[in-house]
């Protein structure tokens, strides 16, 4: 198998020397093990988290791991009575080739209900973290406003999306003209405003006339600090992720902003919630996957996907996927489907 393993912590932007490459031998396959062939490999913002020792919810990669992430692949050799060669499988085996994992951490996919690369999209962690952040924490109520950053990548198109049929206004925002077109002529947003624009606070003002009462957290930094000054009274935050930081090494400089934020959360009496999406699991599984998968399958939900060719170039896109040059679910393609 070749693998991208972890030479380095990085210090801002990853640069190609925090990486290297390896190919190694896989061992033989014990009994319930299966060997498989990686298709698609997902590229996920969290993972720039796990390059850093600092505390987080998860242990961070040692030197020298492989990086992590979940897969879609092939089983090329079984010795498991649960998976046949050829089945087609969501696996989390990272950015590398081949890899020998135990049967039952695998989940087999039907490639003949959606496209197999939804499984690490809007069917998958990406697309769970929308629907289960959103109806539990934002809870959009019918006419209402809701919010959301990162609006083109696989967790926001979907926020916003679910919130429309929920008869919800969705306003997205986005890096650039394109992303915001995209956004209200191919995904349904009533509006899109573009963060990187001169005049973004004032067209976010403009698309949200009535304010806002649901603001989906991914970005952080100054898109939400001028979404915070729109908020309603009552508004719910669910905080999901904090990208425009995941880069940063050190404290930013300038205003403590914190006190302002208080406020606002006293005397508008905000709900701010922030989550990780496994603890929606039990919950929230069974109702994703059969609304989802009937909202996908009908058309009322649609998705985007950014796929980059061979695993030689994940390091680039997973920084493209940090500075925003994916349109769509960030993907690598590492073998043929
Ligand atoms: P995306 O594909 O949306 O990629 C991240 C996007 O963030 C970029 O494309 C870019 O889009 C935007 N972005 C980057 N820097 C900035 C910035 N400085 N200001 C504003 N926008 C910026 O990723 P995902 O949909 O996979 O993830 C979205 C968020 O959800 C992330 O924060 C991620 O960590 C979080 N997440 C949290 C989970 C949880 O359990 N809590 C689970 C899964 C994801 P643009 O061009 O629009 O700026």
């Amino acid at each position: 198998t070749t693998q991208v393993r972890l030479a380095a912590y990085p210090v801002g932007v990853p640069a190609d020397s925090d990486f290297e490459f390896a190919t190694v031998s896989l061992p033989d396959l014990a009994e319930g093990q299966v060997l498989l062939r990686a298709i698609y490999l997902s590229l996920d913002p969290y993972v720039r988290g796990r390059m850093s020792t600092a505390k987080s919810y998860a242990d961070p990669l040692a030197l020298g791991d492989v990086v992590m992430g979940g897969t879609v692949c092939e089983v090329v050799e079984s010795r498991s009575g649960d998976r046949q060669v050829g089945d087609v499988v969501l696996a989390f085996t990272g950015w590398q080739t081949h890899a020998v994992v135990d049967a039952r951490h695998t989940r087999r996919l039907d490639p003949s209900t959606a496209p197999i690369s939804t499984a690490l999209g809007v069917l998958g962690m990406p697309g769970f973290t929308a629907y289960a952040g959103l109806l539990e924490i934002g809870r959009p109520k019918a006419g209402e406003t809701v919010v959301t950053a990162a609006a083109a990548g696989p967790v926001g198109s979907a926020v916003g999306q679910i919130a429309r049929l929920k008869g919800a206004r969705a306003v997205g925002i986005a890096g650039g003209a394109e992303k915001c077109r995209v956004l209200v002529e191919q995904l349904g947003f009533d509006a899109a405003v573009d963060h990187r624009s001169e005049t973004f606070v004032d067209d976010l003002a403009a698309a949200t006339p009535d304010g806002i009462d649901v603001y989906f957290e991914n970005v952080g930094g100054p898109v939400a600090e001028a979404v915070g000054r729109r908020l309603n009274r009552y508004a719910r935050v669910p905080v999901c992720g904090l990208v425009a930081g995941y880069n940063d090494t050190a404290a930013a400089e300038g205003p403590d902003r914190l006190p302002g934020f208080m406020r606002r959360v006293l005397t508008l009496s905000l709900t701010v919630r922030g989550f990780i999406q496994d603890e929606f699991a039990a919950t929230h599984t069974a109702d994703f996957a059969r609304e989802m998968g009937g909202w996908v399958g009908d058309g009322s939900v649609r998705y985007l996907e950014d796929v980059t060719d061979g695993l030689d170039q994940a390091p680039e896109a997973f920084r493209g996927l940090l500075s925003g040059r994916n349109l769509g679910k960030a993907l690598v393609r590492v073998g043929t489907d």
